[in-house]
């Protein structure tokens, strides 16, 4: 018995593996993210219905017991998401962990994710990368998340929704301006697919002056500049004397200290000071 994770196409249906359209034929059964998504995949690859279960972020132990109980039982079964590599950003880690640890044979196969698909025609640096699933939802967080990579050398990749790229793209230009080389990769593989490529401003002044870009599906990335700074100091002093003193007294102070630039650091503090 084995257990294949199939990828998928992310918009354009050529990009399926001849392979992924074999195991998907042979499997006993099938893990599915949305029945009717799949199901519309597979006719349109013409393969006939077979044994198809739901699996998705709320499926329990129980679950993922009765798959493992007919894999020991000798069939062999597959997951599949909706769209790209299941398990990235989608459903399917437990299950992967609890099986391997079942010693079920976990086969893997290649093929379509965003992810990679966008990294390798970014024009960013693809040596070394870190890719971070959907940039999170509190500003909080996202400030968090932003800051980390501005301590990594390489690209930085997120999965970005329509409605929240524009604020999150004008809080980027807010914190970092132009110390970070950004690229929005749109409808990747799919009729209008789009590459936006520069400074976090020139990016958003692409998608001002055309609103109906701002639609579809992006991955967002980011690399920063080699001189990228190392904030960590100055936003120590910032947490320290934000009750004490004004803005623009802490930004002279911290870019005394740590020699940063004092108007970078006033409008980073300014976007702090703006969270709620
Ligand atoms: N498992 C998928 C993969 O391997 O890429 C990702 C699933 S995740 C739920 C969906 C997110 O992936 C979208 O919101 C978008 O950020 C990104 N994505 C998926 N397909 C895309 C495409 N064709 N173009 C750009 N981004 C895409």
């Amino acid at each position: 018995m084995a257990f294949y994770i199939i990828p998928s196409p992310i918009g354009n249906l050529d990009d399926i593996t001849i392979r992924a359209i074999n195991v998907i034929k042979e499997v006993d059964f099938l893990l599915v993210e949305n029945r009717v998504a799949t199901m519309n995949l597979l006719k349109k690859l013409k393969i006939r219905t077979k044994k198809i279960f739901t699996y998705n972020d709320h499926s329990n132990k129980a679950d993922r017991e009765n798959i493992l109980k007919q894999l020991k039982g000798g069939l062999n079964g597959g997951i599949i998401s909706d769209a790209g590599t299941p398990l990235i950003s989608d459903p399917g880690y437990k299950l992967i962990s609890e099986l391997i640890l079942n010693n079920i044979n976990i086969i893997s196969l290649p093929g379509p994710t965003a992810v990679i698909t966008a990294l390798v025609g970014s024009g960013l640096p693809t040596d070394k990368f870190q890719f971070n699933g959907f940039l999170p939802k509190k500003k909080k967080e996202l400030f968090a998340a932003l800051n980390e990579c501005c301590n990594f050398s390489g690209t930085s990749i997120f999965y970005e929704t329509t409605h929240r790229l524009i604020t999150s793209l004008e809080l980027i230009d807010q914190i970092f301006g132009s110390e970070v080389c950004l690229c929005v990769a749109k409808e990747l593989t799919k009729l209008h697919e789009n590459f936006f490529r520069g400074s976090p401003r020139e990016v958003l002044q692409i998608f001002n002056a055309k609103t109906e870009l701002v639609k579809g599906e992006f991955v967002l990335l980011l690399n920063f500049n080699e001189k990228a700074y190392d904030y960590s100091k100055a936003d120590k002093i910032f947490d320290n004397l934000q009750s004490k003193i004004s803005i623009k007294e802490i930004s002279k102070l911290a870019s005394d200290l740590t020699g940063i630039n004092k108007n970078l650091l006033y409008k980073r503090f300014l976007s702090f000071s703006q969270k709620s």
